[in-house]
C-alpha cells in the first residue's frame, strides 16, 4: 500500500472525525432520526461540506469507505450513491451528469434499482417494462432490494425496453426523480435494519430524456461498473473486519478470567494473530485493485472479484470470531460486535454474491 501523503492525511482526518463524532453509540444515535438507523442526513451533509465525497480516484475512495466502516459512521447510503455516481460519470448526458454530480457532491442520496423478485444474480431476467407512451416512457413492474430508495433524490432504474433474442439485450437505464406519481416504496425489514425497499411502478410516466446512456444498452452499462462496485464492497468488508479486530483486542486485554486477561490465553492469542493476518491480506488485495484501477489497467475483473470475496469473508469471520472471543458480551447489544456481525453477514451477498464472484474468478482460468 503506497498511500500518498495527501491520502494518509485524508485517512487520518476521517479516522479522527469518526472517533470524535461517532465514537460511542450515544453519539451515533444522536445523529440519526428515530426512524432511520443506517443513514444520517446531517452527518452525510457534513462529509459533503468537507469535500470528502468529491474524491475522484479509487484509492482515496477505498480509504474513505474503509475508515467510515471502521469508524461505524452511520452514512450507509454512501454505497449506492457512489455506484450511481460512477454510472453518471461513465455514460450519462452532459446535462444529466452535471446535475447529478453537483447534487451528489452536496450530500444528496441516490439509489440504484436492478434487482427484482425474479431477477437477482440473473440480471438478464429483469421484467419491469418501459414502454413509449405519453411524451415519454411508461413504467410498470416491481423492483426489490433497492437500498435507500425511501430517502433518495433520484433512482437509477434498469427496465426492459424491448424483448430481443438474448435476454440481456433490450435493457435500458432511466433516472427516476423522487416522489414520481405511480411509484410506491415499501421498506423491508432485515437483520441489518430497514435500508432496503420494494418499489412498485404502476403506469409511472417518465420524461423522454430520462434515459441514461443508450436505449437497449443497460446490461452492458451496468456490467461496466461492476469492478468499481466490488471494490467498494471489499472496502466495506475491510473496514468492518478491522473494527471487529480493534474491538476484540481492546476487550481481551481488559477482560479478566482465572486471574488473567483473557487475551493471554493461547487459544485466543493465536486466533487473534490469524485474524490480524487475514485482515492485512484483505487490505493488501483491496488496495492493490484500487491502485490498478487508478492506473487504468483493463481486464482485472477476476482480481476485483477476489478482493470482494476475500474482504467480505474476512469481515464475516472476524466479526463472528470476535463475538465468540467476547463471550456473552459479544452477543449483547451493549457492545458493537453483534451489530458488526449483522452488517458483515450481508457483504458476501450484495454487490454480486460470492458464488457469482467465484464463477468470475474460475472463468478467468478458462473453467466454465
Ligand atoms: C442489504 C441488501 C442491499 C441490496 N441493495 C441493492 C440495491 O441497492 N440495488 C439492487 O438492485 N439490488 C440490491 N440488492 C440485491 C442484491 O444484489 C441481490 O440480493 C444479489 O444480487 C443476489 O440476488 P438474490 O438475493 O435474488 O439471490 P439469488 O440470485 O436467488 O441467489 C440465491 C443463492 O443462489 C446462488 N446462485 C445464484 N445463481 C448462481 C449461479 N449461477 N452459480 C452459483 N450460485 C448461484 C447465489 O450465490 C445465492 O447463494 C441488495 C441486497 C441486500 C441483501
Amino acid at each position: 500500500m503506497n498511500l500518498s501523503d495527501e491520502q494518509l492525511a485524508f485517512r487520518d482526518a476521517i479516522r479522527d472525525f469518526a472517533w470524535r463524532e461517532c465514537g460511542s453509540r450515544e453519539q451515533r444515535e444522536a445523529w440519526l432520526d428515530p426512524d432511520e438507523e443506517e443513514h444520517s442526513t446531517p452527518l452525510y451533509t457534513k462529509l459533503a461540506e468537507f469535500g470528502w465525497l468529491a474524491s475522484e480516484d479509487h484509492v482515496t475512495h477505498t480509504v474513505l469507505f474503509e475508515e467510515i466502516h471502521r469508524g461505524l459512521v452511520p452514512v450507509k447510503a454512501i454505497g449506492p450513491t457512489t455506484t450511481v455516481k460512477g454510472c453518471y460519470e461513465r455514460f450519462a448526458s452532459e446535462r444529466q451528469r452535471e446535475q447529478a454530480l453537483a447534487e451528489i457532491a452536496k450530500g444528496k442520496v441516490m439509489a440504484i434499482s436492478i434487482s427484482e423478485p425474479g431477477a437477482g444474480s440473473d440480471v438478464s431476467a429483469i421484467s419491469t417494462t418501459a414502454k413509449r407512451g405519453g411524451d415519454g416512457w411508461i413504467i410498470n413492474g416491481q423492483k426489490t432490494w433497492c437500498s435507500f430508495a425511501h430517502i433518495a433524490d433520484r433512482t437509477l432504474l434498469v427496465a426492459r425496453t424491448s424483448r430481443e433474442e438474448k435476454p440481456h439485450q433490450g435493457l435500458t437505464i432511466f433516472e427516476v426523480p423522487s416522489g414520481l406519481d405511480g411509484v410506491e416504496t415499501r421498506r423491508i425489514s432485515t437483520m441489518g435494519g430497514r435500508e432496503v425497499n420494494d418499489v412498485f411502478y404502476t403506469d409511472a410516466l417518465l420524461e423522454a430524456d430520462a434515459v441514461v446512456g443508450e436505449i437497449g444498452q443497460g446490461f452492458r452499462q451496468i456490467m461496466s461498473g461492476l469492478d468499481g462496485e466490488r471494490l467498494l464492497a471489499a472496502a466495506v468488508g475491510l473496514g468492518l473486519a478491522q473494527r471487529a479486530l480493534d474491538d476484540t483486542l481492546s476487550y481481551v486485554k481488559q477482560r479478566k478470567q482465572f486471574g488473567k486477561p483473557i487475551g493471554s490465553f493461547q487459544a485466543l492469542r493465536h486466533r487473534i494473530a490469524d485474524l490480524a493476518t487475514e485482515v492485512e491480506c484483505a487490505r493488501l488485495i483491496t488496495y492493490e485493485v484500487a491502485a490498478r484501477m487508478d492506473a487504468g489497467e483493463a481486464g482485472i475483473s477476476a482480481l476485483t472479484s477476489m478482493a470482494k470475496v476475500k474482504a467480505s469473508e474476512v469481515a464475516k469471520r472476524a466479526t463472528l470470531e470476535g463475538m465468540q472471543m467476547m463471550g456473552g458480551y459479544g452477543y449483547a447489544t451493549e457492545y458493537d460486535m453483534e451489530s458488526l456481525v449483522r452488517f458483515a453477514l450481508v457483504v458476501p451477498i450484495y454487490a454480486g454474491t460470492n458464488e457469482i464472484q467465484r464463477d468470475i474468478i474460475s472463468r478467468s482460468f478458462g473453467l466454465r
